[in-house]
């Protein structure tokens, strides 16, 4: 702990006067960031650092391998639906981006579940039950990769199934991109209308 108190006393010695008035501007007439982006909550994939954008512009949230869950609107805790509720028909974001990347844990624990915390990681990653069936289908070279690129599609489908995404994305008000990130390399891969990524 003591090196992030260390880090923010560096922060607002030296960033937060070069910024204090843009987050100012941003208190005052709120966010309206154009981009929402749903990524894992991997220490290793910060999109706002990917992506070198600043405060306001992106509105992101992160979860165990960067997955979406079908529309499923009973009443129970959906924290991800939440926040694409609140980014899509408040903020209104125009662009949204199902972001994947390599060496993922939960995807990891999707080919072996014995890797995974058997609580709530094995039963999230079900969502991806159907990315796992496709990718072992094609016999991959590099299941890892096949099953973490498959997964940012199942993610796009089921974004699908949300009516007031489907509704925005029909009518050109929303648009939807699936992407990779190779902590290895640094490489940004987007997905394409083939279905390959392709590096941006
Ligand atoms: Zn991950």
């Amino acid at each position: 702990m003591k090196h992030l108190i260390h880090g923010y006393r560096e922060f607002r010695a030296t960033e937060w006067p070069k910024r204090r008035a843009l987050f100012e501007e941003l208190a005052a007439r709120g966010q309206s960031p154009h981009t929402m982006v749903i990524a894992c909550s991997d220490s290793r994939v910060d999109p706002t650092m990917i992506f070198n954008v600043g405060p306001g512009e992106l509105f992101v949230v992160r979860n165990v391998a960067n997955l979406v869950p079908p529309f499923m609107p009973d009443g129970e805790f959906h924290g991800t639906s939440a926040a694409l509720e609140f980014g899509v028909t408040v903020l209104q974001v125009e662009d949204l981006i199902v972001l994947g990347h390599a060496m993922c844990g939960g995807i990891r624990a999707l080919l072996d579940p014995s890797l995974a915390p058997p609580e709530f990681v094995v039963p999230w990653m079900r969502i991806a039950d159907r990315a796992r069936a496709r990718a072992l289908a094609c016999d991959p070279v590099d299941p890892q990769t096949a099953c973490e690129h498959e997964a940012v599609k199942v993610s796009l489908e089921n974004l699908l199934t949300f009516p007031w995404i489907a509704e925005r994305v029909a009518d050109h008000r929303l648009r939807l991109h699936g992407a990779s990130f190779d902590i290895r390399t640094g490489v940004l891969e987007m997905l394409k209308p083939d279905g390959d990524f392709a590096a941006a």
